[in-house]
């Protein structure tokens, strides 16, 4: 059976609500709350613009109803693919109000991913920045249209219509309409947006977050953080991360009655300028991008007195460098560790120096179940290391519209299969050690391993394809591809070119590519990417399984 709605066992459910984790509200009802209490207050700053909580409470009215106008019906699903800018809180506020899910798309995604989210979620509309970086997304949101029968309206922030398609792009500010006379009313335990998984398959699976799990989720971030009205949250992150937008985020921040200030791009110059310009409090930063602050603030000198806290999490996060955020930008330092599908753990405030530079901490909710499995999927003995798994009342119990990958990606019982490789420290704390899903962490953007594959094997002049993570200094990680060519070795920069070309996001191409004439194979003939990620990280040792490497000229290109 198609799992359409998000559903927890009754007695999960029941408890949850027995023990006021979850309150029953709708993340479009919180905002009418918040409106009320935080009223004339800054909820929201991009650039020149601020909104209050009044103005953002009554635009999220006028939108909803521009989009009941505009051809979208409650429970239609729509891609919203925004960069960071203001319209990305009022359109997803406009579209839970009109009764219709956000499904959220990254900025940088393309042809490839958005057709696939498209089809998944059967969107009805898609939202998109029109030229943007110079990516052309309304020529390619057209060609969605012609080609998905289900996709009927464009919303376009630049406000470009190309002649021909007016009816089917709509520039988002003509979005916009007298409040609905009946507002929608939202079931509380019912999908309220999608968040993409980081993709241990193929393409990104759609995670459905309820109102109800993602409401406790920020609040808790919130109360974890202490957060009060007087707090200025940096989104310095793009807006569609989860970690950006609700562990506290952007959403946490409102709830405590904070303002939130969106950066369009996470560059230290930016950034410093705008904590120092808005007096920001908390933000949240992925490891490569804390470095880069690091490495500015050394001769940029900031004045970064406001800062309180920096969450630093996505991807592992090296000790040395978790030792020198205090100290350089005067702010607490919390690691974070967290996944779209739910479960956040995070070092607390009283915890000591070395906890907080060694580990990730305790689970968010103390609901939060954790178990470390063997392969077999038994208990580790205390404090040994194994896959993480985990279930509570803000993780999910199954990825939309995936049965098959459902049935493997969680156990009988409800406990999502995290693919971290982790441990429980003597007094509690969890340590992420590694992990088993095939995904390379570059800079905190997840790719996976069999999609680039897929797009490299779909080539001409390559036989074979194996995609591993390999050490970089600046991005944690890199994408190396090992491929076993079909003829002429191909060149990096054309490799790159022709999956740019076949719809594969920039951030998803190979750093490197290197041509071997065989792949090492484990005892039981698959391919050792264990083997392949030692020598990917090691240029100059051996490659041993490389039998003929005179018929191959190995060929190591940097970008
Ligand atoms: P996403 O669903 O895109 O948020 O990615 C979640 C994944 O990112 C996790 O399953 C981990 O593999 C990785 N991750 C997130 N936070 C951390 C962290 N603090 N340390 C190591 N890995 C992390």
């Amino acid at each position: 059976m198609t799992y359409e709605r998000p559903t927890w066992p009754a007695e999960f459910a029941d408890r949850y609500r027995r023990e006021g984790l979850w309150r029953g509200e709708t993340l479009d009802g919180l905002l009418r709350t918040w409106a009320a209490r935080y009223a004339g207050r800054t909820a929201l700053v991009h650039g020149d613009r601020r909104f209050t909580y009044e103005e953002l409470d009554r635009r999220a009215d006028r939108t909803a109803a521009g989009f009941r106008r505009h051809g979208i019906e409650p429970g239609d699903r729509v891609v919203l693919q925004l960069p960071n800018v203001a319209e990305f809180a009022v359109v997803f506020f406009g579209l839970l109000r009109a009764g219709a899910r956000p499904v959220f798309s990254l900025a940088s995604h393309r042809a490839n991913e958005i057709r696939h989210l498209c089809e998944l979620s059967g969107a009805a509309g898609y939202v998109i920045p029109g030229q943007h970086r110079g990516f052309d997304h309304t020529a390619l949101a057209l060609r969605m249209v012609e080609e998905l029968p289900t996709l009927r309206r464009v919303f376009t922030l630049d406000g470009e219509v190309p002649e021909g398609a007016e009816g089917t792009v709509v520039p988002l500010a003509a979005v916009d309409a007298e409040p609905l006379a009946e507002p929608v009313a939202n079931d509380p335990s019912d999908t309220a947006f999608f968040l993409l998984s980081g993709g241990t398959t193929a393409l990104p699976k759609l995670i459905p977050r309820t109102h109800d799990d993602y409401a406790y989720q920020t609040r808790t971030a919130a109360e974890v953080n202490g957060l009060t009205g007087d707090d200025v949250y940096l989104a310095a992150l793009p807006v569609e991360f989860n970690f950006t937008w609700g562990c506290p985020g952007v959403l946490g921040t409102l709830q405590a009655g904070g303002t939130a200030v969106l950066a369009e791009d996470p560059t230290a110059d930016d950034c410093f300028a705008l904590i120092a310009a808005e007096r920001v409090t908390f933000t949240s930063l992925v490891p490569s991008v804390a470095q880069m602050w690091l490495e500015a603030a050394e001769w940029l000198e900031p004045d970064l007195a406001t800062l309180r806290t920096v969450q630093i999490g996505g991807a592992r996060l090296q000790p040395e460098l978790a030792r020198r955020i205090e100290p350089a930008f005067g702010a607490r330092l919390q690691q974070v560790f967290g996944m779209a599908e739910g479960l956040l753990s995070v070092t607390r405030a009283d915890d000591a120096p070395e906890t907080v530079w060694t580990t990730q901490g305790t689970p968010l909710s103390p609901a939060d179940e954790i178990r470390i499995v063997d392969e077999h999927g038994n208990d580790v003995p205390p404090g040994g290391t194994g896959e993480l798994l985990t279930r509570g009342p803000y993780t999910l119990r199954g990825y939309y519209r995936a049965d098959e990958h459902n049935a493997r990606a969680f156990t009988a019982d409800g406990f999502y299969r995290s693919g971290d490789l982790a441990r429980i420290t003597e007094d509690g704390r969890l340590v992420i050690e590694g992990r088993i899903k095939d995904v390379v962490i570059r800079g905190g953007d997840k790719v996976s391993a069999g999609e680039v594959e897929e797009h490299l094997l779909a080539l001409p002049n390559v036989a074979r394809a194996a995609v591993v993570a390999a050490p970089d200094e600046y991005l944690g990680e890199r994408v190396h591809a090992w491929i076993v060519p079909a003829g002429e070795a191909p060149k990096l920069r054309d490799v790159k070119a022709a999956l740019s070309a076949s719809g594969l996001a920039d951030y998803k191409l190979p750093d490197r590519v290197e041509a071997v004439a065989d792949f090492p194979l484990t005892g039981l003939g698959k391919v050792d990417k264990k083997v392949l990620a030692a020598a990917a990280a090691d240029p100059s040792a051996p490659r041993p399984w490389n039998v003929a490497p005179e018929t191959v000229a190995s060929e190591t290109v940097a970008s």
